[in-house]
């Protein structure tokens, strides 16, 4: 799960990681009462959505006047913001942060996230941090350097330190930036986070170490015990199918280009489908898992979602009944095909528990309906189709 910057400095605030003065804004007006509250000037406007790269998008802005303010919040508020994140379609901006502007000495990049081939918590802090970080993890990655922490030993006095002279920090930002690398890592652990992020972390003329940005993602799997960041979830930055495949339990991703909608149980499978389907000559239009003890009643659901992508212009269906049978599997199709009135060919290829009598099923469903002997012959069949 994502959320917006404003809410990481919220937790960054909890935790203790300086942060600078300012607000959420829902309207212009409030915008303006956040920036005279500031009683400082310049005063930042910052977009707020669920990407980075705002900056260069046009999304982050620095007023130095009241009226530039009012000016800024009503240009950014209600645009489309474009980045490098954001794909071509961009993002529409519903939400402002309004922050005092600091003077800025230098821009640093920190990050802290569990390593799945460590199995550490790994802290990533480069000199060389603002806006092009991507370019120099990508040119000069020896500029960034990291420091590993074994979860048992926990986050110790030595880690800042390493962290601290490998960014070259003159002794004055010393004591702040351990305190705020310590908060870091208990947030990071409390929270379940699957990234922590500030870039860029600045120092600043008056030599204090603030947080000008914050991103932070969560393990899904872990949500169930932080109600309290559940409330941060802001539907309006997901993708409207997935979140309906959410409400019933279904792992659904839709994907950038493709037109053949998949229906597989498991992930591992789902995978091996749209490789299949690749090696075939077509492109997938998601990826949808069932999950491996799906109802009819989901397998319905699923079948709703992937025909109401108009990108989708056949539907490729592999299951293995396993825990879902076939025969069960078999009814939710024909139900939902009934119900949502299929327009398009669907190919079907099952496999396992009660094959026969799913297969029946299908035949007797006066449906239009393709079945395929086996993966190949689906794969070739579906490809078929998406060639017209
Ligand atoms: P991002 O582009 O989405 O990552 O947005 P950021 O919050 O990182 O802001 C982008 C850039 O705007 C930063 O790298 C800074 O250079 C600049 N910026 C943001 N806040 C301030 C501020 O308070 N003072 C100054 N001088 N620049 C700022
Ligand atoms: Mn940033």
């Amino acid at each position: 799960m994502k959320i917006h910057e404003y809410q990481a400095k919220e937790l960054f605030k909890k935790y203790g990681v300086p942060i600078p003065r300012g607000k959420a804004a829902f309207s212009v007006a409030e915008a303006k009462a956040i920036g005279a509250e500031l009683n400082t000037f310049p005063v930042v406007v910052k977009a707020q959505i669920h990407a980075g790269g705002r900056g260069k998008g046009g999304g982050v802005k620095l007023a130095k006047t009241a009226a530039e303010v009012d000016q800024y919040a009503s240009s950014i508020l209600g645009m489309t913001l474009v980045t490098h994140q954001t794909g071509p379609e961009g993002r529409l901006v519903k939400k402002l942060l309004v922050e005092e502007g600091l003077p800025i000495a230098k821009e640093l990049y920190l990050s802290v996230l569990p390593d799945r081939a460590t199995a550490k918590i790994v802290f990533m802090a480069s000199e060389a941090g603002g806006m092009d970080i991507e370019e120099v993890a990508a040119k000069t990655p020896e500029k960034i350097i990291k420091v590993f922490i074994d979860p048992l030993l926990g986050f110790k006095g030595f880690h800042a330190n390493e962290l601290a002279f490998g960014l070259n920090l003159k002794p004055e930002f010393i004591k702040q930036f351990n305190a705020m690398v310590a908060a870091l890592y208990k947030l990071c652990v409390d929270c379940d986070c699957s990234l922590v992020e500030i870039n860029p972390l600045v120092l600043t003329t008056d030599n204090r170490v603030i947080a000008l940005d914050g991103k932070i993602n969560f393990d899904d799997n872990a949500m169930y015990r932080h109600k309290d960041i559940l409330e941060y979830r802001d539907l309006d930055e997901e993708d409207p199918a997935e979140v309906e495949a959410s409400k019933y339990d279904l792992n659904y991703i839709k994907m950038p280009s493709g037109n053949i909608g998949n229906m597989v149980n498991g992930a591992g499978l789902a995978m091996a489908t749209m490789d299949i389907i690749q090696l075939a000559g077509a492109t997938p239009a998601n990826f949808l898992d069932v999950g491996g003890g799906a109802s009819a009643e989901q397998v319905e659901n699923g079948f709703r979602i992937i025909l109401a992508d108009p990108a989708v212009k056949g539907v490729l269906i592999n299951i293995f009944g396993g825990i879902l049978r076939c025969d069960r599997l078999a009814n939710g199709v024909v139900d939902a095909a009934k119900k949502v009135g299929i327009k398009i060919p669907v190919v079907i290829r099952m496999e396992g528990t009660n094959v026969e009598q799913g297969r029946e099923i299908l035949a007797k469903s006066g449906l239009n309906l393709i079945t395929a002997k086996d993966v190949s012959d689906a794969a070739q069949k579906i490809a078929q189709v998406a060639k017209g």
